[in-house]
């Protein structure tokens, strides 16, 4: 999927004019030099633009609500290259509400043991100007992240680049809005939620449609389109028939591509990126939609089943994150469905009903045709798939009453020991960190949902710092977790964030 603007992220240098203007001459050199050689590094996914320096009050204001404004800049980077006295950053700093990246590096690798003196110092003196302007945004309790080390350096290039993604979930987040053609399923907790605070904290927006009016715009999509898209399934998928009339079967999957075109229309129509179903409420459509949602999964739009906004906005803001990245392995929408308890063999068997999204897939991608267990409609036609091997992050947003949180694990994907040729539908296999007893213990004592949002591109860190730009809590369950600390991280989440 690609991102509707290109984005870009502003950089800035702090300084001030005590040492003359030659050491300003040299601050706007050097950090031309580190955003030419940042951009031209191609570690980073978004162009960083040079601001000039920023020195007054009014310039740090004034360039801070052009970022404001600015409809492609989707964050500042400041780096303070001198001194820079930080209540000339106040009023700037109260009036942004873009992501915030704390550069805090220095020209010179190295200290220049030869040559060094007092004029050097003052010129390169970072390490206590960043100081000076960190204590600020502490003080004014601003979220911001913080890299440290030399601009050269890979490691703090891919941590920027991870931030620039980061960035994205968080200006883009205000940007989603669900399509609900369904409410949520009868008597579940889980996927229930207050959907005007999540306006508030995400800028989600959520909305109803009845079923039958996205029912109708499938019924609209004509028999040409239809039949073109049928082909192209036909020559992407392996198609398995399993003893089914060829005719019969190509005529369920038909009903799949008209779903996926009617919806895909309707969505673009009306503006919205993500959208829930629910197997029990399909007014006039003739299947629970499958392939389709698998499909429109693929495009980039989010998908929550059984009327769950949540896991539909924030598998579409998981997306947004990890949009044109090179060698990505894919996100979807998961749910946890079977265990296998083997000693040393344990993990959680992953899938849906039917609604995984393919870029999550290793080895080849069918089309089948099976009974559904629930509801009362035709064989759907669905994609089946095995997915591919490798960390990822199952994340799970529930509304506690009182506030969200986000839940985190990292998890390792397996393969299965053996084939599955019985199960119709597309599947995962993990472990969760830090090991099965203590992954799921602790998931469960969080609260986490059946339902996940998950990413094998996205990380811990990203959505952690994400759900920090939200004002909301987050846990991580991973290598690290233990019981007994994840117990008192959930009390601390409580005393922070309960009301
Ligand atoms: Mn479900």
């Amino acid at each position: 999927m690609k991102l509707s603007k290109n984005y870009k992220f502003w950089f800035c240098t702090g300084s001030q004019d005590l040492y003359g203007d030659e050491c300003l001459r040299n601050v706007a050199e050097h950090s031309r030099i580190i955003v030419d050689e940042l951009n031209k590094s191609g570690v980073l996914p978004f162009e960083v633009v040079l601001k000039p320096t920023l020195i007054t009050n009014e310039l740090i204001r004034k360039t801070f609500n052009e970022a404001n404004i600015d409809e492609d800049c989707a964050g500042v980077i400041v780096w303070c290259h001198t001194f820079s006295p930080a209540k000339s950053w106040i009023l700037g700093l109260q009036e942004y509400r873009k992501p915030l990246l704390h550069l805090h590096t220095q020209f010179n690798e190295e200290i220049p043991y030869d040559t060094i003196d007092m004029d050097f110092m003052n010129e390169n003196q970072s390490a206590h100007g960043d100081r000076e302007w960190g204590h600020m945004v502490t003080r004014m309790g601003i979220e911001r992240k913080v890299v440290v080390g030399h601009w050269t350096s890979q490691a703090v290039r891919e941590k920027i680049a991870s931030w620039m993604r980061t960035a994205i979930g968080i200006v883009e987040s205000s940007h989603v809005r669900v399509m609900r053609v369904a409410d949520n399923m009868r008597n579940v907790a889980v996927t229930e939620g207050d959907k005007v605070e999540a306006q508030l904290k995400f800028g989600w927006e959520v909305d109803a449609y009845p079923v039958n009016e996205i029912a109708e715009a499938v019924g609209a999509v004509s028999e040409s389109d239809t039949n073109a898209l049928v082909d192209e399934y036909y020559d992407k998928y392996e198609i398995l028939l399993e003893g089914r009339d060829a005719d019969e079967f190509k005529r369920h999957v038909a009903v799949q591509a008209q779903i996926e075109i009617g919806f895909e229309r309707f969505l673009e129509e009306k503006n919205y990126q993500a959208i829930v179903t629910h197997f029990g409420d399909l007014g006039a459509l003739k299947q629970l939609p499958g392939l389709a949602i698998q499909r429109l999964m693929e495009k980039g739009y989010g998908f929550g089943a059984e009327g769950d906004w949540k896991v539909a906005a924030m598998v579409r803001i998981m997306k947004l994150m990890s949009a044109g990245m090179k060698d990505a392995k894919g996100t979807s929408m998961l749910e946890d469905y079977t265990y296998n308890l083997v000693p040393g063999k344990e993990g959680i068997l992953q899938a849906h009903m039917l609604e995984i999204c393919p870029t999550i897939a290793e080895g080849p991608i069918s089309i089948k045709c099976q009974p559904l267990s629930m509801g009362d409609r035709e064989d759907p036609a669905r994609l089946v798939f095995t997915s591919k091997e490798g960390p990822g992050i199952a994340t799970s947003l529930i509304d506690l009453g009182d506030r969200f949180r986000l839940i985190i694990n990292s998890v390792d994907c397996k393969k299965v020991e053996k084939a599955m040729p019985k199960l119709p539908v597309a599947t995962a296999f993990w472990t969760p960190q830090p090991d099965f007893a203590t992954g799921c213990e602790a998931w469960i004592l969080a609260g986490g949902a059946h339902h996940t949002a998950f990413s094998y591109d996205v990380t811990a860190e990203q959505m952690g710092d994400w759900a920090a730009a939200m004002g909301i809590e987050a846990v991580y369950i991973d290598n690290n977790t233990n019981i007994r600390d994840f117990k008192k991280d959930l009390m601390l989440g409580n005393v922070v964030f309960g009301k």
